[in-house]
């Protein structure tokens, strides 16, 4: 697997909500809706067997009015019976007693108790780090740039750290899709980039929220987006958003105030106590929408070894066990024409894991602080992590080398002061454990050095 960032997980699969939808939200017919119902159904066992925290706490699409309630709910229960996602209409105060500081904007609402809510970077490195285990050559840092092709194949996948001669070729490079696929002369479709922005509440504001929620009204309906809305995280905190609007730059991850503002404007009048003033830090992705708004999963029509996962878009987390499903029979049928596929029969689904001190009861910390004592240094104060985290996130199975990359993992710098404490230790760490000198280590990769020179006297 080649990346050309510093770790995985850095663009639209760390920038978006950590929403397993429950596939209501497409329409039925299409491969967004068909992957997305799979997908859901598929995350208990895999985020068992990878050891992520997932929970299913349901989701609430909210109304404002009775007479749009009643048109809503014709749509919804035809969406239901066709894409087969269980859902139900509760009364205003059924919703009051479900979510008790819900305020009057809402009239009323549908419930969709299959949806749910992980991080998705957790969820990405822990799938890295898995394949890894089961042998898996991960090569961060390397861009790809071009691609040889001969007699309709692909023979060389070039990057700036040589060249690579495949068997075959996945391409599932996000808002890059269309580019990769027009290094293989096999641009059939175009990637508009579609930004959302999202906001962040401290955590002391979580049991206002139990669900995620949207409030939707008629003037709101489109496809582009389904309308964002207020969640609780699977780490405690509130997130807000995200909006829908395109832009041309493909990594173009900035903020606006404006915008960040529109979204708290909207999002949080839903519920009781929620202000801005809890809001934490904001962030932004961008979707991989292709104009025809559909997933692109398939094998190339002229290019023998080449296969698309292409236009992910959302719902493309809570799909993506589903999409890897399919590209995973594609991938042993297209194989399958030149050579015998024997499945690994060593392949082991289950993660390694470390301790999550934070997690841990008052015994079971006890225990893993005497057989190890870095699990009883805290390093970050917000989140309680513990220098011995910071180190099994450093030598993980793709190690973390960066500031941010540490945090994916680990989450010192996630909490109220943003990184402010626990940075010069974590850099400390990193530099301890790999050799790396502290104007070596970087934030995010190229271009983001933390420490520019060791300001002592030059000669
Ligand atoms: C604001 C927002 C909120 C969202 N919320 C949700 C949600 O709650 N639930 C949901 O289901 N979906 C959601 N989505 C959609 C979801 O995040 C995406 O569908 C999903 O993350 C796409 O994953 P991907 O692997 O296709 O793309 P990416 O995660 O972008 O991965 C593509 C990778 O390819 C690499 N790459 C690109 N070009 C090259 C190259 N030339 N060489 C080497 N590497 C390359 C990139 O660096 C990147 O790491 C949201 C999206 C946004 C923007």
């Amino acid at each position: 697997m080649v990346e050309k960032e510093s770790d995985v997980a850095m663009q639209t699969s760390s920038r978006n909500d950590g929403m397993i939808h429950p596939g209501i939200a497409s329409h039925p017919g299409t491969l967004r809706g068909e992957m997305n119902v799979r997908g859901n159904y598929l995350f208990t066992d895999l985020c068992n067997e990878l050891s992520v925290p997932f929970e299913r706490f349901g989701n609430l699409i909210l109304y404002d009015n009775p007479a749009f309630g009643l048109i809503l709910g014709i749509e919804l229960s035809r969406r239901q019976k066709l894409l087969g996602v269980e859902g139900r209409k509760i009364s205003r105060r059924e919703l009051r007693k479900l979510e008790p500081h819900i305020t009057d904007a809402a009239a009323g609402a549908f419930e969709y108790p299959s949806s749910g809510v992980l991080s998705p970077y957790k969820l990405t490195v822990a799938l890295a780090d898995n394949a890894v285990e089961n042998g898996v050559k991960v090569s961060l840092n390397t861009m790809v740039s071009s691609m040889s092709t001969e007699n309709g194949r692909i023979t060389a996948v070039n990057t700036n750290r040589g060249s690579i001669r495949p068997g075959l070729v996945i391409n599932a490079a996000g808002v890059f899709s269309d580019i990769i696929a027009g290094m293989a002369n096999d641009r059939f479709f175009s990637i508009h980039p579609r930004k959302g922005e999202c906001a962040i509440l401290d955590k002391k504001k979580g049991s206002l929220v139990t669900r995620s929620m949207g409030l939707i009204n008629l003037s709101a309906v489109s496809s582009d987006t389904k309308g964002g809305g207020v969640l609780k995280t699977i780490d405690g905190n509130v997130l807000v958003g995200p909006d829908a609007y395109e832009q041309p730059e493909r990594e173009d991850y900035s903020t606006n105030a404006s915008n960040i503002d529109a979204v708290l404007k909207k999002h949080l009048p839903l519920i009781k106590g929620l202000g801005k003033g809890d809001v934490i830090t904001y962030y932004a992705g961008t979707r991989a929408a292709t104009y025809e708004e559909e997933f692109i999963i398939e094998k190339s029509e002229y290019v023998e070894n080449l296969i698309h996962a292409a236009g992910i878009q959302s719902p493309g987390l809570a799909s993506a066990p589903a999409i890897a499903e399919r590209i995973c029979s594609i991938a042993v049928e297209t194989l399958s024409s030149r050579a015998a596929v024997i499945p690994n029969e060593h392949f082991n689904p289950c993660r390694r894991t470390a301790p999550v001190m934070a997690k841990l009861s008052l015994e079971e910390k006890q225990a893993a602080i005497e057989a190890n004592p870095d699990y009883g240094i805290v390093v970050c104060r917000c989140e309680g992590i513990s220098r011995g985290e910071i180190i099994d996130a450093v030598n993980s199975p793709v190690p973390a080398l960066t500031l941010d990359a540490i945090k994916r993992r680990v989450r010192p710098g996630m909490g109220r002061c943003q990184g402010g404490f626990c940075s010069p230790l974590v850099t400390g760490i990193i530099c301890e454990q790999t050799g790396m000198l502290p104007e070596e280590v970087t934030k995010n990769g190229e271009g983001s050095h933390l420490i520019f020179d060791d300001g002592k006297p030059k000669p």
